[in-house]
């Protein structure tokens, strides 16, 4: 964040391919991307020790980076992307779940947040249109599930021109957010062949993204911001129609957490401290280490969306989080050695 060291999206755009991408099939991506990895991780660690400069490395002709966008067009149609696997020819303009495009991304806002994580901000925060869940307590249901195509259609260079105004006006951080990102990853991944500008790449996510696609994340993002909402598959069914929640999210999470910073977020929900906040604190405790993750466990909740219009068919959650509640996760997290309060 203080250009002291690049990104790693700007060291995987110096590990050459040796071939075209595009003339490759699936499998020989796969193949390729999996020699890489090891030469990234290399030479991503001499860069941290100071035993190489960025500087010092030419740019290849056809890059890791390049294996990356390919294989993230060849991921969303049809689409894998993420645990939904909707499978459906998104280039033919066949929609998913999330509803979004092919080779575009919307981007409904983008500006400096100051409400994110106190080290974060100011945070170059990008809204992505659309989203693979269906909250039924979403707070930006306009831009995830009512309108997700109502912003600004945008190519790669032109979000590279987003990503470059941000870190120009003082973002420590272009984050991106949605909506859900993930839907948008062939995109963003293609903006960083066009942004020549040291940022850190900050993935806010439901941490829903299928095996392959967290593949493509891991070495270009430099911080999560990964949700972990539920404690179980049926909370996950019923207020987000999310199947196989637990097992997605859990695996990326562990994934993820080795490769790179990470602030778990979970958001307390009424009625579900036993069932959701409690199983996703022992989980968080019991896998990952303290070392490596920070937990924002965050009170904030307010009815919204459906649940405002619905309240019968999840009378639970319309209301705010009582006391007792906010002190009984709390106790949890604080009886589990986590990292607990807001981080101001
Ligand atoms: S990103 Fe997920 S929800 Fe959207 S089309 Fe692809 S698999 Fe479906």
């Amino acid at each position: 964040m203080t250009d002291r060291k690049p990104a790693k999206f700007m060291i995987a755009k110096r590990i050459d391919a040796g071939e075209d991408p595009r003339k490759l099939d699936e499998g020989s991506l796969w193949d390729l991307h999996g020699k890489l990895v090891d030469e990234f991780t290399l030479l991503w660690s001499r860069i941290k020790e100071d035993r190489e400069e960025l500087e010092g490395l030419s740019k290849p002709e056809h890059s890791f980076l390049d294996v990356k966008v390919e294989l993230a067009y060849r991921l969303s149609s049809p689409c894998r992307l993420c645990e939904r696997m909707c499978r459906v020819e998104r280039r033919r303009g066949t929609p998913g779940v999330c509803l979004q495009p092919y080779a575009e991304a919307v981007v409904h806002s983008y500006f400096h947040h100051m409400g994110e994580e106190g080290p974060l901000v100011p945070s170059g925060t990008i809204f992505y249109g659309g989203c693979n869940f269906r909250c039924v307590f979403c707070q930006n249901y306009d831009i995830s599930q009512v309108a997700p195509l109502a912003g600004e259609r945008v190519s790669p260079p032109r979000l590279a021109a987003i990503q470059r105004w941000l870190r120009e006006t003082g973002a420590r951080n272009i984050n991106h957010v949605g909506g859900e990102p993930t839907p948008s990853l062939p995109v963003i991944l293609d903006s960083f062949r066009y942004l020549d500008m040291n940022v850190p790449q900050l993935w806010n996510s439901n941490f829903y993204a299928s095996r392959e696609a967290l593949k493509l994340l891991l070495d270009v993002i430099d911080i999560w911001l990964p949700d972990f909402k539920y404690g179980n598959d049926i909370c996950a069914l019923r207020l987000s129609r999310a199947p196989r929640y637990i097992e997605a999210v859990t695996r990326n999470l562990k994934e993820a957490a080795e490769n790179g910073d990470m602030i778990i977020r979970h958001l307390i929900l009424p009625g579900h401290v036993d069932c959701c906040t409690k199983p996703v604190l022992r989980w968080i405790a019991e896998n990952l280490s303290r070392d490596d993750v920070l937990v924002n466990v965050m009170e904030q909740y307010r009815p919204e969306h459906l649940v405002v219009k619905r309240p019968d068919k999840w009378p639970e959650i319309d209301r705010r989080l009582r006391r007792s509640e906010i002190e009984e996760a709390y106790d949890e997290a604080e009886k589990l050695g986590l990292i607990y309060k807001p981080i101001s």
